[in-house]
């Protein structure tokens, strides 16, 4: 059942073989981005959305799990599958498409007409709560990802983990459609690979899916991080990881195993001579280049300027250049 190409496929059922179908083979069966809506005993529906990142498979894995062994839903559900082409390639996005977590607002071309069609086909229609499900790189602890600090977003993400980040930058992601309409969060469920991730997801959507009503947080247990700047590497740049071969800039080593964990200010972040802006580029969230702020040389070395908190962060070549080395965050204490 291949469906022509470009548009949304709308379902009202799950189509033969759904479940057993792995990420990598959505695209033959589904034949592009579908949205399927499944009645279950309560409205209205959850929203659910997986494999903007072709990639990460681990929402597929746990959602197909759950309607598996779910035949009567507890609450209805719409299913929005992304990038099934990236994902049968097993990538994040493939080449000459835009990156589908990043088009949900001022985005140009074919991915364009994706987003203001799934916008158009969700209008009106009365929402308990939206979730993106997303696995991360590198070694990050579980956690989800608001852009909205209102109680019922931040009780939704307090059901998933203790930690949370709030982001404003970038601010073209899935989530921001749903903003002023039903609480909405993007979940970072681990690394692919790890069959806990699956397990995270399958529990997650199955709680969901169980409420009446989204319960609130415990503020006090909440750990709540501001993303602040996003570190790209300077386009061109030839870079390398400690222990590898030497070039222009030589990234520090073991630094995603501090993921969410503050880094003092004077930590070498990496070796690299000259200006920090000829190799490094901050941008803050109103894009600006504020390099300098954040980093400076010191004896052949890229030091930190002050304390912070980096999250994301990769040493997979191609998550760098398609996306960015790290973000820098810092701890934002919630008021109860
Ligand atoms: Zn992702």
């Amino acid at each position: 059942m291949v469906a022509a190409s470009g548009g949304i496929r709308v379902l009202d059922h799950l189509p033969e073989g759904l479940l057993d179908t792995p990420a990598t083979g959505l695209a033959a069966l589904l034949g592009g981005p579908t949205l399927i809506s499944l009645n279950g005993r309560r409205d209205p529906p959850l929203f659910v959305s997986v494999l903007l990142h072709g990639n990460e498979v681990s929402g597929w894995n746990g959602v197909r799990r759950l309607l598996a062994e779910n035949i009567a839903l507890a609450r209805s559900l719409v299913l929005f599958i992304g990038n099934v082409d990236a994902a049968a390639a097993g990538v994040r996005t493939l080449a000459h498409q835009q990156d589908y977590n990043r088009i949900w607002r001022n985005a140009e071309g074919p991915e364009s007409e994706l987003a203001a069609e799934l916008v158009a086909r969700l209008a009106g229609q009365p929402l308990f709560a939206s979730v993106d499900l997303h696995n991360n790189t590198g070694h990050n602890p579980h956690y989800s990802v608001v852009t909205d600090l209102s109680p019922r977003n931040l009780g939704l993400a307090y059901l998933f983990s203790d930690k949370a980040v709030y982001v404003q930058e970038p601010d073209t992601v899935l989530t921001r459609i749903f903003a002023n309409r039903c609480p909405a969060i993007a979940l970072e469920v681990g690394p692919v690979g790890d069959p806990r991730c699956d397990d995270r997801v399958y529990d997650y959507v199955a709680r969901l899916l169980e409420l009446d009503a989204i319960p609130d947080a415990d503020l006090q247990n909440l750990q709540m991080f501001r993303s602040q700047v996003r570190v790209h590497i300077a386009p061109g740049v030839r870079f390398a990881f400690a222990g590898e071969e030497s070039a222009p800039l030589v990234l520090t080593g073991g630094m995603e195993a501090v993921n969410f964990h503050s880094l003092p200010a004077g930590t070498v972040f990496a070796a690299a001579a000259g200006d920090p802006g000829a190799v490094l580029r901050v941008i803050d969230v109103a894009h600006q280049d504020v390099t300098r702020a954040y980093f400076k040389q010191e004896d052949g070395n890229l030091v930190l300027r002050r304390s912070v908190v980096p999250a994301m962060y990769t040493t997979d070549p191609a998550v760098i250049v398609q996306d960015c080395l790290c973000y820098f965050m810092e701890a934002m204490p919630l008021t109860p």
